[in-house]
């Protein structure tokens, strides 16, 4: 299951790199609490868009686990990278609602600002520790919850970097379905 529709919402699994996401307006870092490069997610984000971006970025941290900001993307093909701080596994508790607020958060600032198309990594589940089942399950209930509410957004993506990955959430789409 690669696609799924709510209203004029497409929710969409798609493997690939983040940083390499052309066609949609914003896409989503699993950032740091400070908002610096870091690696990872943030680590590819940063080198791709340039130097500007943490100098953008970190005036607005720190932020708290849950919380989402706003930025332009510099040089990524893209508009805004919004930032999410997602939990720590095993310390940030309750750690599915905090994951679960990174979603809807995130989410809540494209329909504030208009942004019609968002593409997500899998948030927590590199070095944050999150188990990658557990949290696509938690990430695409969501998403899912939110997508009736949306009068803006018309397509998210989540970006999976691995084939498992990609399987794990079409397994988890299935099971939502
Ligand atoms: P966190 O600190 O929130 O756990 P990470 O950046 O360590 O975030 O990893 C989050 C997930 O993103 C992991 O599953 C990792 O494999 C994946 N990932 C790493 N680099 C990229 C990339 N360039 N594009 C998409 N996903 C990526």
């Amino acid at each position: 299951m690669d696609r799924y529709i709510y209203g004029d919402t497409a929710l969409e699994l798609r493997k690939g790199d983040i940083t390499r996401q052309d066609d949609v307006e914003a896409i989503v870092n699993a950032a740091n609490a400070h908002l610096r490069q870091g690696g990872g997610v943030a680590g590819a984000i940063h080198r791709a868009a340039g130097p500007e971006l943490e100098k953008e970025s970190t005036p607005l941290g720190p932020i708290k686990p849950g919380e989402a900001v706003i930025t332009g993307a510099h040089q990524l093909p893209n508009e805004y990278v919004i930032h999410c701080l997602g939990p720590v596994y095993d310390r940030d508790v309750p750690h599915d609602q905090l994951l679960a607020n990174c979603y809807q958060n995130a989410l809540d600032i494209c329909e504030k600002k208009g942004i019609k198309s968002i593409a997500f990594p899998a948030i927590s589940t590199g070095a944050f520790g999150y188990p990658p089942e557990e949290a696509a399950e938690v990430a695409l209930r969501a998403i899912m919850k939110k997508m009736p509410s949306l009068k803006k957004v018309e397509l998210i993506r989540m970006v999976l970097f691995g084939d498992k990955d990609l399987e794990i959430h079409q397994e988890n789409m299935k099971k939502l379905m």
